[in-house]
């Protein structure tokens, strides 16, 4: 199974929109396979940001890649 490789245009963006600010809500995605993703789509309301701590942790929890795990290989 891939993993998407990008690097660059990385941002923290929330799993579930009516979550919290939490580090278990955070993903880390590009910008391409962010607008592609699910999580892009049911952005009614803004959920709290994150810290920049969270934002900092989940990148290294993500190695600096993007997280994105798509069946059909990436986008
Ligand atoms: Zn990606
Ligand atoms: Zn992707």
């Amino acid at each position: 199974m891939g993993r998407c490789a990008r690097i660059n245009n990385l941002d923290i963006y929330h799993k579930k929109m009516d979550g919290d600010n939490v580090q278990e809500n955070a993903v880390v995605l590009c910008k391409k396979c962010y607008e592609k993703s699910r999580y892009n789509k049911d952005s009614v309301s803004s959920p709290p940001p994150f810290s920049l701590l969270t934002k900092i942790y989940a990148k290294i929890l993500a190695e600096y890649r993007c997280e994105c795990r798509s069946e059909k290989g990436c986008h």
